[in-house]
């Protein structure tokens, strides 16, 4: 509990059942040395928790909770009539001096809108000071019937969506309204399914300053949780001083659906990561030029009408950094090589058009996929297979390299797509890769005498044009995201 407040939490649930066997009988002993406010939870097995003693017994460690003094006691709606009939029975009053939580969980499938209200119903009609909700989300859109079911609530009622699609409903529990949201003592001590940690919370959401009208930002993708787009925008927002949270996304489908029901539950904006980069244009009022014609957006923008408009700022990103290390002229009249012909090396090969360069080479373990981008390219692009292109012993012209395949990323750290042997000294060496920061690639490339741009640059830039599109009158904190990605990366 001391961990729980040191880390900032207002209060502790004690979960009897969640205690280790031998010491179950203590926990008395916690609420005597208690340091915060707490809830007692001793969940029965049939609700999803652990407590192995019968249920009258159990029913009785919730009354004695109450007697030593807690200020919550958290009893299964299904339990409700036998908890009320123990404390009548043991003359218990607990109005002041507890309240009274009744809960129900399911962790097999989220609840209807009209499951949902039956249950508040019978909570309420069963005298809950408080009710609880935790449901499973098994999309990500189960967090929008937890905010209306906040929004509604007519008395005191905390609602969760369990799992990590669920874990948005967790930290924006003070916007819509929640009596109170869990969170774990440390990471990897959650006592239920895609909970965040106290520390995190409280310093990295900025939990205690989410209002009603806190704007809510955040990155949607599948995977999510290793993305360091939380880190950076959070890091962000703090330092700009600007009233506003971003979340990790996890959306499994629907991307579309998913922005156009968030954006009903007032979030201002969004980042998009793979798969989604593509399913995103579909909720777009309009898409910004070269964005259309990459065919891939990675930020949504609300403007004040309520239009969403998506660009990309991948391209940019990489691009901007390219033509800093070549300094004057940027890619004007330059050949350049693009490896890969996914999804980031569409966004970079048309940039690079876009600024200006001569001729375009799109070089691709598919020779396929390249001649097809080469073809949507134009007359300056031409495509090839990473084979012929690694074949050619020195003899391959080119005055800018840019990979944009996952090659050399961790942990494969010793392999590159290129034969080392084409570098030139001069050649601009750029690597989408930011992990490690510096690939074997660039180590190969800095070794000839080229100049390199690591990926980072492009995650920080793609990031900072994000923030720019959001808040266009504040300076964008450029130095905290590097600072924020180069701590991340380097631990
Ligand atoms: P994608 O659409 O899946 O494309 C992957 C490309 O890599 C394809 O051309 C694929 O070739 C090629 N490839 C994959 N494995 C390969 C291998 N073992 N050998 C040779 N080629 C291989 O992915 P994407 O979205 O373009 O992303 C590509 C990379 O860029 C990822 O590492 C991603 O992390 C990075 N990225 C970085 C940033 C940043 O901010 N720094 C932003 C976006 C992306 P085939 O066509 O033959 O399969």
């Amino acid at each position: 509990m001391k961990a729980a407040k040191s880390a900032g939490a207002d209060l502790a649930e004690i979960r009897i059942d969640l205690l280790k066997e031998s010491q179950r009988p203590k926990w008395p002993n916690l609420i005597a040395e208690k340091v915060l406010p707490v809830i007692v939870t001793n969940r029965a097995v049939w609700e999803g928790g652990n407590a192995t003693t019968d249920e009258n017994e159990r029913i009785q460690s919730l009354v004695d909770a109450v007697t030593l003094g807690a200020e919550y006691v958290d009893v299964e709606l299904e339990a409700a009539e036998s908890f009320r009939d123990c404390c009548l029975s043991t003359g218990i009053v607990l109005d002041p001096t507890a309240r009274l939580i009744l809960s129900h969980h399911n962790f097999d499938r989220p609840l209807s809108a009209d499951e949902i209200n039956n249950v508040i119903a019978d909570m309420r009609d069963a005298n809950a000071d408080i009710c609880k909700i935790a449901m499973l989300a098994t999309s990500a859109l189960d967090n929008s019937v937890v905010y209306n079911t906040l929004k509604a609530a007519q008395s005191p009622t905390i609602m969760l969506a369990m799992g990590e699609l669920g874990t948005p409903s967790r930290v924006l529990a003070p916007k819509y309204g929640g009596f109170l949201t869990f969170a774990s003592v440390g990471a990897g001590r959650e006592s239920a399914p895609g909970q965040v940690d106290t520390e995190t919370l409280v310093n990295l959401y900025r939990f205690r300053n989410i209002k009603p009208d806190t704007p809510v930002y955040g990155v949607i993708g599948n995977p999510i949780s290793h993305s360091m787009s939380p880190a950076l925008h959070n890091a962000s927002l703090k330092h700009a001083d600007i009233d506003g949270v971003y979340l990790p996304l996890k959306v499994e489908d629907n991307v579309p659906g998913f922005i156009l029901s968030m954006m009903q539950q007032g979030f201002e904006g969004f980042s998009v990561t793979m798969p989604g980069k593509l399913a995103a244009m579909r909720a777009m009022d309009e898409v910004d030029e070269i964005a259309a014609k990459i065919g891939a957006i990675n930020t949504v923008v609300r403007d004040d009408s309520g239009n969403l408009k998506g660009y990309n700022t991948d391209w940019v990103a990489a691009i901007s950094a390219v033509e800093e290390a070549i300094g004057d002229g940027g890619l004007v009249g330059k050949r350049v090589v693009c490896i890969g012909a996914g999804g980031a090396a569409r966004g970079l090969a048309f940039g690079a058009l876009e600024r200006g360069a001569s001729k375009i080479c799109i070089v691709n373990r598919t020779e396929g996929k390249a001649v097809e981008l080469a073809e949507e390219l134009g007359d300056a692009a031409n495509g090839m297979s990473l084979d012929a292109f690694n074949d050619v012993e020195g003899g391959a012209q080119f005055d800018v390299l840019m990979n944009t395949t996952s090659v050399g990323m961790h942990p494969d750290i010793d392999d590159t797509p290129v034969n080392s042997k084409l570098f030139k000294h001069g050649q601009v060496v750029f690597d989408a890769v930011y992990n490690p920061l510096e690939t074997r690639l660039l180590k190969e490339a800095a070794a000839a005498g080229c100049v390199t741009v690591s990926g980072m640059e492009m995650f920080v830039r793609q990031a900072a044009e994000q923030f720019r599109l959001w808040f266009p009158d504040v300076e964008t904190p450029v130095d905290v995201m590097r600072k924020v990605v180069v701590s991340r990366l380097s631990s």
